[in-house]
Formats: C-alpha cells, sequence, structure tokens
C-alpha cells in the first residue's frame, strides 16, 4: 500500500475509534472534554497530535473495567499484563478484537515463513498473560499445527519437542536459552532436532543473543513485539530481512514522542513509542505511551511490505537505571558477557545505596568448562569483564562469579535487576 493509501485509510479508522470512545468511554469523553478536543475536530490523521495520551497510570486508576467501551456482555475474553513493573493492568476483547489480534500475529508468523506445514510449540505461558494464547491463535489463523505445552516442565517439553517434531517454538528468549541449555544436558544434539525457526519476544534481547539462539539451537530466530495494552504480542514482527520490526498500523498506528516535552521527533530519530489502537473496540487505547524506547524507519523494506519498520527496543524507559548518574540498560550487559566465551549469558545486577554512593553489583556465571578453583585465573577473567563493562556503560561494576548453574534460570520473561535504593 502507498504511504499515501495508508494514511487515507489511518485517518478514516482513527476518526472512527475515536468517535467511539468518545460517545461509549465516559473515561475517554472526561479526558477529551478537559483537553478541549472534540471527535469532529479529527479530520486525518495528522490530528491525532491533537489528542491527549493515555498511560499506565489511567489503566490502574480505572482498574478492572473502567475503559471498557462496550458492553461487557460484548467482551469474550480478559487477560492482564504479567505486572513486570507494578500491580496487573485488565484488558477486555470483542470477537472483533480477538479476530485482528489474531490477523496480527499471522502476519507476523507469514513473515517468519511459516505455514499450514509447521508444529508450532507455544512455550508462552497460557493464562491470563497475552503471551499463551495471543501465539496461539495466530498459529490457528495460518493453518500450522499448535502443540500448547506452555511455559516450564522443561524436560517434558522438550521430550515432546523430540517426539512431535515440533519445527518452531515460541518463547520469551531468556526461556529458549535454558531450554537449549536443558537440551545439552538431556544429552540431546540440538541439530537433530526439527526446529527451524525461533519466535522469540516478549522481553528486550540483543543481536549478540539472537545469534547465541541460533546457534545453539540451530534455528533462524525472529523477534516478535506487543503489549497487553495494544492487544499482546504481535503488534509487530519482523520479516526475512530481518532489518527491523514491521508494526501493523492499519490496526496500531505507532508515533514516537520525546518523552521529557512529549512533542513528535524528527522522523528516525529515538524516543518513546506511542500506540493508538485504530480497530480494537472493547478497550480502545487512544495515544498510549508504551515507555518503550525505539525509532521508527519508513524507507521501503527489501522484502516489499510497506509497513514502517521499528527499531530493537533498548529497554523500556522503566527498565532503565540511573546508576551514580549513568543510565544503566540490562540488555547493555548481555551483549558484553556474550562477548566473552568464558561466561555464561545468565547475570543478575543489583543496585543499592550505601553512604551515599550507588553500588552496582553484578553476578555472572562462568561456563562449566571454565570455572576453576584457580582463583588467579578467575581474578584475570574477572578484571577483564570489569573494564569491558566500564568502557561501555560508564561506570564500574562490582562483579562477583558464582558457581555454574546459580542463577534462577526463567521460563518466562527474566528478571534481571533488583533496585534496592529507597526513593522518597
Ligand atoms: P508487562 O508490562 O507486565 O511486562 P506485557 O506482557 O504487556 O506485560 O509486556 C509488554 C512489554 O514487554 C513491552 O512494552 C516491551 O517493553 C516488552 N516487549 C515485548 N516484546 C518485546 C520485544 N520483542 N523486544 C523487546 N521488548 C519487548
Ligand atoms: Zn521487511
Amino acid at each position: 500500500m502507498s504511504r499515501d493509501a495508508m494514511r487515507e485509510l489511518q485517518g478514516e479508522k482513527l476518526k472512527r475509534i475515536v468517535r467511539h470512545a468518545y460517545e461509549n468511554s465516559p473515561f475517554y469523553r472526561t479526558r477529551f472534554d478537559e483537553h478541549g478536543v472534540h471527535p469532529d475536530d479529527i479530520k486525518s490523521i495528522d490530528d491525532i497530535t491533537r489528542l491527549p495520551f493515555t498511560i499506565k497510570k489511567d489503566l490502574r486508576d480505572n482498574y478492572p473495567f473502567g475503559l471498557m467501551a462496550v458492553p461487557m456482555s460484548d467482551i469474550i475474553r480478559l487477560h492482564a499484563s504479567s505486572g513486570t513493573t507494578g500491580k496487573p493492568i485488565v484488558v477486555g476483547y470483542t470477537r472483533q478484537d480477538l479476530d485482528n489480534w489474531s490477523e496480527a500475529v499471522a502476519r507476523c508468523f507469514t513473515a517468519f515463513g511459516l505455514g499450514k506445514s509447521d508444529l508450532v510449540q507455544i512455550s508462552y505461558g497460557y493464562g491470563l498473560f497475552t503471551g499463551g494464547l495471543g501465539a496461539h491463535d495466530g498459529v490457528q489463523k495460518i493453518g500450522a499445527t499448535v502443540i500448547p505445552t506452555s511455559s516450564g516442565n522443561t524436560q517434558k517439553q522438550i521430550q515432546l519437542m523430540q517426539d512431535f517434531g515440533s519445527t518452531a517454538i515460541a518463547c520469551t528468549p531468556s526461556y529458549a536459552l535454558y531450554m537449549a541449555e536443558t537440551i545439552r544436558k538431556m544429552g540431546i544434539d540440538a541439530r537433530n532436532l526439527k526446529l527451524r525457526i525461533g519466535i522469540f519476544g516478549a522481553e528486550p534481547w540483543t543481536a549478540e543473543m539472537r545469534r547465541e539462539l541460533q546457534e545453539q539451537l540451530g534455528i533462524k530466530a525472529y523477534d516478535i513485539y506487543g503489549l497487553t495494552e495494544i492487544s499482546g504480542p504481535g503488534v509487530g514482527g519482523e520479516c526475512e530481512c530481518q532489518n527491523g520490526t514491521h508494526i501493523w498500523e492499519d490496526l496500531f498506528y505507532p508515533e514516537i514522542i520525546d518523552p521529557v516535552t512529549l512533542q513528535p521527533v524528527e522522523p528516525g530519530q529515538k524516543g518513546e513509542l506511542v500506540f493508538t489502537t485504530l480497530d480494537k473496540w472493547g478497550m480502545p487505547m487512544i495515544r498510549y505511551r508504551t515507555r518503550d524506547l525505539t525509532s521508527l524507519n519508513y524507507d521501503i523494506c527489501d522484502c516489499g511490505r510497506t509497513c514502517v519498520r521499528m527499531g530493537k527496543i533498548l529497554g523500556r524507559s522503566d527498565d532503565m537505571m540511573i546508576i551514580r548518574g549513568v543510565n544503566v540498560f540490562p540488555s547493555q550487559i548481555e551483549s558484553i558477557l556474550l562477548e566473552f566465551p568464558e561466561y555464561e549469558p545468565y547475570f543478575l545486577i543489583e543496585v543499592d545505596r550505601v553512604n551515599n554512593t550507588d553500588t552496582f553489583d553484578i553476578q555472572v556465571e562462568v561456563k562449566p568448562e571454565f570455572y576453576t578453583d584457580q582463583i588467579n585465573l578467575l581474578v584475570r577473567l574477572r578484571q577483564r569483564l570489569t573494564s569491558r563493562i566500564q568502557s561501555v556503560v560508564g561506570i564500574q561494576p562490582n562483579i562477583r562469579i558464582v558457581q555454574p548453574g546459580t542463577i534462577e534460570r526463567s521460563t518466562g520473561k527474566a528478571k534481571r535487576a533488583i533496585d534496592h535504593r529507597k526513593f522518597e
């Protein structure tokens, strides 16, 4: 679709959803009135910047059903966010909403090269978390075979993967890493499995982690992105070019704003991602601030898809820690650990404040074959990691090498940082 045709379509859909929200949701009506904007003011997609933002706190304040814009009898499913960053929030879907969501997921899976003859093992958690059922519906839509294992029970999962000949696996990248480790421990050669595609998302992961997972599992690994408020997984996904994540922008309209001034950034610049759901009726989200930091690229992709591409998520703005005045993202540590053949990519950052100074501790694991009781070797290894982190991040960490297998393995979203500081 040409850019002009897309903007035309987005404008038409925006007008409809804004009117729907205004007429059916007391929350949006009040918000728009306070902001001095009326549905009649929205004439094209360019007018979107006249609308007020919605934030996570609005969902919490209206817990559980205050943001629904249809009678509850038209809501046919509820989900809730896993609450990585606080109290859970609830979302509701109409039949049409579920259909649009699975359409989005199906577009991702098709772009990954999956089709009817694939057997897709869903190892995202089933339940209130959107990952399991969201991916599940997408697999059904493309007519592939769903293997709904959910997360956990890792050895049994791997047994089934072997017996059934799963050709694709959908889970968080941290769970994929744990699975690869378990496959090795079970004495299975990953190259003898039928797996060919990994569908990884729900948490940030780096290019180095992609290489690692592709190598360990003998697959091609694709990124899938989404968030509960906007539907769930599948808001966007990579294509075969793996040069950005296509956002299905006829369904989810993306903007990038400066998180401080709240103004749109120059095209291509980094900032906070904001979404408006153009075709979600149960609980429409108007200019929802995701807290995810990224950029958008409107150049046409080599794959021929014309939907905009989003860069890798650097991290959430609330995932970022400020330690001794320096911005630190867990993904930076992940990348660095993967540069070292001696370390496992498992780590735990702990930050505290002692005598008015921030402490910055990182627990890391050395691979069993490099673990030794020769203290001088470990000290040297530790020094190399310390100076590498210091040069990339800008501050010196206190590295603690722990026994192989000590750091908790994750079957869902990994918890990689704990901030013990008290901010009043
Ligand atoms: P919670 O907010 O409780 O973690 P969600 O499952 O809704 O619940 O999480 C959505 C968030 O997960 C996104 O806003 C983003 O920060 C992160 N996320 C999802 N997919 C990806 C991805 N492919 N890459 C990086 N981050 C992702
Ligand atoms: Zn593409």
